[in-house]
């Protein structure tokens, strides 16, 4: 027997209040964490609609002590997490980048870059991420010029993360080196923006991510005065949901808080769907042809392995192309 998954919008029923706006719209989050998150969530966001989301390779909150760790990691984002997503009706993609945090051990830092381009052509790899500054010192400098170059060999988007201190100077920075190294502006996707950051970087032509922060930085409503205030274009929002406090709804709920200040479903389209899936897009894995192809069948199994537990039943959704 099964039970049957339908397409996210027909889940009305289990949308909390906050999400009944946009019940029928689709999102994806460009910028989340899911090695982090739960089964819960994954649940919770196919729900809200979430139909796809870009997993940034990043810190795992403490330091790696060996290239084998980054090897695994970068395989579970295009291998059991990609899986474990499609169980739930979202398509996975995923950047490739050594963060910036690490960038400061160089032994380890030099090992990942000679691991990376055996990655960065596989399938679901829609860009190179997430790099940029944290304090801003010299060997972070150095490896993300050096990735900045890998992206540009390989023709892949970029996804910058900018440092939360001293944020201007290093959201300035970081566009400078990237036209310094020759790339197009609009191969480059600037994160974790805010008031002081933002018209500098669409001046410029980067495309603007923000990220949605509970409770700290970037709350929803000051993303809506922010479209608001400059447009739709170019402009992308993010959860960056990862073990810490945040949330993996960030971007439903704000499109959801869009609606109801009359932001029109064109622009709340643009910056919670469009906008990221045109960016990406530039790296050939991803595409409004590629999201059709995703269907939910909880009976597959990833290297012998399934989401399921013992006397669960699968949920199949038939109508669908299956991806195994
Ligand atoms: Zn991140």
């Amino acid at each position: 027997m099964c039970q049957h998954l339908h397409d996210p919008r027909e889940l009305g029923d289990k949308l909390t209040p906050d999400l009944a706006p946009v019940k029928g719209m689709r999102f994806l989050d460009p910028h989340i964490h899911m090695v982090s998150r739960t089964t819960d969530d994954y649940q919770a966001m196919a729900d809200a609609g979430i139909v796809a989301v870009i997993e940034p390779a990043f810190w795992v909150g403490q330091p790696r002590t060996g290239i084998d760790t980054f090897r695994d990691y970068y395989s579970s984002l295009l291998g059991w997490e990609r899986f474990r997503s499609s169980q739930f009706g979202i398509s996975h993609f995923c950047t490739l980048g050594l963060n910036s945090r690490e960038a400061n051990n160089e032994p380890l830092a030099e090992a990942v870059l000679e691991l990376l381009p055996y990655f960065i052509h596989k399938e679901g790899v829609v860009g190179i991420g997430e790099i940029g500054f944290d304090d801003q010192t010299p060997a972070e400098d150095r490896f993300y010029r050096l990735q900045l170059e890998l992206a540009k060999d390989a023709e892949l988007p970029v996804q910058v993360h900018t440092p939360h201190r001293d944020k201007k100077r290093g959201t300035s920075r970081s566009m400078d080196i990237a036209i310094e190294h020759g790339l197009d502006p609009g191969m480059v996707i600037i994160d974790h923006n805010n008031e002081e950051t933002v018209e500098e970087v669409l001046d410029r032509g980067f495309w603007a991510a923000f990220t949605i922060y509970p409770f700290t930085k970037m709350g929803n409503q000051r993303m809506v005065e922010i479209v608001k205030q400059y447009g739709a274009e170019r402009i992308m929002i993010n959860s960056a949901a990862d073990w810490g406090i945040s949330d993996p709804l960030a971007v439903p709920k704000t499109a959801a808080l869009m609606k109801l200040q009359g932001i029109s479903d064109a622009d709340i389209e643009l910056v919670t769907f469009k906008n990221a899936l045109t960016a990406f897009a530039q790296s050939g894995q991803i595409s409004e042809e590629i999201l059709k192809q995703i269907g939910v069948d909880q009976s597959q199994k990833f290297a012998g392995n399934s989401i399921l537990r013992g006397g669960q039943q699968p949920r199949v959704d038939k109508s669908s192309i299956v991806i195994s």
